[in-house]
């Protein structure tokens, strides 16, 4: 039966919202650096992905790369077809889910360069890897935690590039790999070494749903699917459309998103005062926060936006704490924010020595960034959902 084939709505899946929020943002900017998401063992987190993968827009690939490089962005090519010059068979397909098992080896996953052939006849060879096939899609290792130290490493380095540089007795040989990495683990079955954890954009916690509504939800939405797929997905067709324009907009306008100094130093202090060590932190929560007002339809992040990243950028990367203590650090989030508020915008060292006013800026600029941002947000959707080509 066909119907085996149809993939569970992304826009169905009920609850694990900051589990969601952490995969758009990543289909909207891969370059966050992926997702970790630790939780028990379960169908939700496989799930999420295929959904995923299936909401998001067909890719317009050269048909017979092995990286499936875009026609059109020279720079994001493989070196085969930057020699073509423009002379390239195009073909659209969808995104897909590419599985690394944990069993993979280095070669397997980096692919193989042959030396012999190198030496000999002055060309390289090279068998692509898993890092090839995962070029523009979704890079799905289950059990992260389980993986070889050294291939997480290799993982997380062609993540945060872009990239995957393979070298071998002085020859190397590169190719486009990006992707959007989610990796999932069960905390139960053993730890990421820290300095791997802090290398992964986002992380979330699949969340124990409590609440009988939602619970009642989850149950009915799967009953549906299982008795009649087909007809399930077409349901929610209006929306999964609707939220694959959504991430399509949020990606045409993500490069005109703009951090002002103040919500820079808004993200600085969150890291200084969650002790936060090195500078990726600040980083990807700049780069989550840009996403986040993409998304929005806006292209000024505020402070809401560097909030809601902060949440997804810095539980992984904080000094680790027994469960009970998370609610403080969502506690000291918001201290750390309301601090950053109560300081005079555009505070310099001169100001602070010469005067003690105490005038409330803030209220208003939070004012005003409020109905900028409706304005906007709402202008820019119906616009660009008219014609869309
Ligand atoms: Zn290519």
């Amino acid at each position: 039966m066909s119907s085996f084939n149809v993939v569970y709505p992304f826009t169905a899946i009920v609850g694990q919202e900051k589990m969601k929020k952490a995969l758009l943002l990543n289909a909207i900017n891969p370059r966050i650096g992926g997702v970790l998401i630790k939780g028990e063992k379960g169908t939700a987190k496989s799930t999420a992905v295929r959904a995923l993968a299936n909401l998001l827009p067909d890719i317009e690939v050269v048909e017979d790369c092995p990286y499936g490089c875009s026609p059109y962005d020279r720079t994001l090519m493989c070196s085969s077809c930057q020699e073509k010059n423009g002379n390239l068979k195009k073909g659209w397909r969808k995104m897909r889910v590419v599985e690394l098992p944990i069993s993979s080896t280095e070669d397997k996953v980096v692919g193989t360069l042959d030396i012999e052939h190198a030496i000999k006849k002055g060309e390289k060879r090279f068998e692509p890897g898993i890092l090839a096939q995962a070029n523009r899609n979704i890079l799905y290792v289950d059990e992260v935690n389980l993986l070889n130290d050294h291939i997480v490493d290799v993982l997380l380095d062609a993540a945060a590039m872009g990239v995957n540089i393979v070298e071998r007795e002085g020859v190397s040989y590169s190719h486009p790999s990006q992707f959007i990495l989610v990796g999932t683990m069960n905390p139960e079955e053993g730890e990421l070494r820290p300095q791997l954890l802090d290398r992964f954009g986002l992380c979330v916690e699949i969340e124990g749903i409590r609440d009988p509504e939602t619970r009642m939800a989850i149950v009915t939405n799967r009953m549906e699917y299982e008795k009649d797929p087909e007809s399930f997905a077409e349901k929610c067709k209006k929306d999964e459309e609707a939220l694959r324009q959504k991430i399509i907009h949020a990606k045409e306008i993500l490069g005109k998103v703009k951090v002002s100094p103040e919500m820079l130093r808004l993200i600085v202090d969150i890291c200084i005062d969650m002790q936060v060590d090195g500078h990726r932190a600040d980083l990807t929560m700049m780069k989550a926060a840009s996403a986040i007002a993409a998304f929005d339809g806006r292209t000024e992040v505020n402070e809401n936006d560097v909030r809601e990243a902060a949440e997804l950028v810095l539980k992984h990367r904080m000094r680790r704490k027994p469960f009970s203590q998370q609610k403080m650090d969502s506690d000291r989030l918001e201290q750390s924010i309301q601090k950053n508020r109560e300081k005079p915008p555009q505070q310099q060292q001169q100001k602070q020595q010469e005067e003690h006013r105490h005038d409330h800026h803030h209220d208003h600029s939070d004012e005003n960034s409020q109905a900028t941002r409706s304005d906007a947000s709402k202008e820019t959707y119906f616009r660009r959902v008219t014609p869309s080509g």
